[in-house]
């Protein structure tokens, strides 16, 4: 089988290959799968793409017309794959839907720690002598309420460590996890309670159509004042320019984001050389109670051992026509 990696990195490369298999010949284009890049493509079997590839109905077409019969992603939300399309064109897909929960959880923890505490503030700070705690007063998250949106493998695993800090959970699904409530010990609950109940709102669910902006002016303006929000899971979730209005009004406290809506033109890639044209984004960016990471949820060694061991898995069960359980259908 002949694979086209799209939107390498050396760290994608380097896992790919500490998992690949004799009968998987690959080749790793640095460029991100769009309109223009898809003629790469030609004479290849498979592409693995990531979060910010354009699987839109013209890409997988002119995929379908250069040979291409299987795309796996090396990730778990699919957001950017236009799988009616996909299945009218008979392209099959797959992706990596547990690679490790913690690495994202740790990391939604880690934003929450950060922006309470002002670490990246404090940091600064002693590095020039400047030992004053004025402006870096924080709260216990002990007995504070956190409002989960999504109980999935992220959003579980999430919880179990704001269990663990003594926090009281409250979360939203549509399909409730019951066995696990019960193991965790957390609360479901409606989403208005929940977004007029948390201290910190955290969002753990996939994009799609009935989640987009499913932040926006006016459930924002129903949460607590101060309310922490973080996103660790697909920018199109919130509306950004509500978060700048509610940013500005004070009613959000504190946010972090490790995704951003117009992520694509910016993630992955050293920008520090140029202009940001992106006014949104720059504006977010001057918030002194907002922390932006670039996408990095996913990034620990054992997820990127884990994500090309399931890719290669992924790929070999195509090639061996075999059932595969993490077939997007
Ligand atoms: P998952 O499929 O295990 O869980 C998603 C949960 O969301 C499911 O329980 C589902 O029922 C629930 N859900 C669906 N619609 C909902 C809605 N309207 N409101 C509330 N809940 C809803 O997925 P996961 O592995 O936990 O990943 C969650 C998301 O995290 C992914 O979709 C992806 O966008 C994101 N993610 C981000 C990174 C990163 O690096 N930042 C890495 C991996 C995944």
């Amino acid at each position: 089988m002949k694979l086209a990696v799209f939107s390498t990195k050396s760290y994608d490369k380097s896992s790919l290959m500490a998992s690949a298999t004799n009968n998987i010949s690959i080749t790793f284009f640095e460029n991100r799968l769009t309109s223009l890049t898809a003629k790469l493509a030609a004479g290849f079997d498979a592409v693995c793409v990531f979060v910010n590839d354009e699987l839109n109905q013209d890409v997988l077409s002119e995929l379908k017309a250069n040979g291409v019969k299987f795309i796996v992603l090396r990730c778990a939300g699919f957001n950017n794959l236009d799988l009616e399309a996909c299945k009218a064109l008979g392209i099959q897909c797959a992706r990596v839907p547990a690679y490790s929960p913690e690495a994202v959880a740790e990391h939604t923890v880690a934003l929450m720690m950060t922006l309470n505490r002002h670490i990246h503030k404090a940091f600064n700070r002693t590095k020039e002598g400047n030992f004053s705690l004025a402006g870096l007063l924080g709260f216990n998250i002990h007995g504070k309420t956190i409002g989960i949106i999504g109980t999935g493998n992220i959003g579980l695993a999430t919880t179990k460590i704001m269990k663990g800090f003594g926090a009281n959970v409250i979360a939203f699904d549509p399909v409730q996890n019951t066995s696990k409530q019960q193991d965790i010990d957390f609360t479901y609950t409606d989403l208005d309670t929940l977004l007029t109940t948390a201290d910190i709102v955290s969002l753990h669910c996939p994009l799609n159509q009935s989640t987009h902006h499913l932040l926006n002016d006016k459930s924002i303006s129903s949460m607590k004042d101060g309310v922490m929000i973080i996103n660790t899971s697909r920018g199109g979730l919130v509306d950004t320019a509500s978060l700048i209005k509610h940013l500005k009004s004070g009613k959000i406290g504190h946010l972090a984001l490790d995704v951003y809506e117009q992520e694509s033109e910016l993630f992955f890639e050293d920008h520090s050389e140029s202009i940001i044209q992106d006014d949104i984004f720059q504006r977010l960016l001057t918030f002194p109670n907002v922390i932006i990471t670039g996408h990095q949820g996913f990034f620990t060694g054992e997820a990127l051992t884990q994500i090309a061991k399931t890719t290669i898995t992924n790929l070999t069960l195509f090639a061996e026509s075999k059932i595969n359980h993490n077939e997007i259908t």
